[in-house]
């Protein structure tokens, strides 16, 4: 019980991390947070039982490090939008195209890689958009990171989600198992 997940927010109520429920009660203990929510489990100390936080609040402002976004296919598909940045196409069946390619030693970078279907890939070949005469819809770039990320693919307890802006926006029908991606698609 002790390794159960525990919500932690910032000073300010925003979502920062997740710890376990040992680390929690030492920021508390240490008077670095406090409960916010308790979960439904209790902890027997010797002589006392108390409430197991679920969230709990830092009682100072810690600032948010500004993360690289890792490159992978995955990562592009999703800041493209699941969309053939040469015909605009939406379909999940997306390859990775290196816009100046990698035999004229274009770079594995956010700023040379785009999402592009079977077809646009294949038409494209070895070439740059200007030889093969293909528009690119946007210039590539690096996404920020994203700051939740550490709250991806995993289940939410129901007593989270009004932490959390991208559950807060719509009721909560089905709380156990919860998961980002049915949240925002
Ligand atoms: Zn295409």
């Amino acid at each position: 019980m002790l390794d159960g997940a525990v919500l932690i927010l910032n000073q300010n109520y925003e979502p920062l991390n997740v710890c376990d429920v040992r680390r929690a009660l030492i920021l508390m203990i240490r008077d670095k947070a406090q409960p916010i929510e308790l979960s439904t489990e209790k902890i027997n100390a010797v002589s006392e039982s108390f409430a197991v936080p679920s969230v709990i609040r830092l009682l100072s402002m810690v600032r948010r490090p500004v993360l690289a976004q890792k490159l992978s296919r995955k990562e592009v598909f999703w800041r493209d939008n699941f969309t053939c940045q040469y015909c605009g196409q939406k379909t999940y069946d997306l390859t990775l195209d290196h816009v100046v390619p990698r035999v004229l030693k274009g770079p594995h970078i956010w700023e040379n890689v785009v999402a592009a279907c079977v077809q646009c890939n294949h038409r494209k070949a070895g070439r740059t958009p200007l030889q093969a005469k293909m528009q690119l819809l946007s210039i590539p770039s690096t996404p920020k990171a994203n700051p939740y990320d550490h709250l991806m693919h995993r289940a939410l307890p129901p007593e989270w989600s009004i932490y959390l802006p991208w559950v807060r926006k719509e009721p909560q029908s089905s709380p156990r198992g919860f998961n980002y991606y049915s949240a925002i698609a």
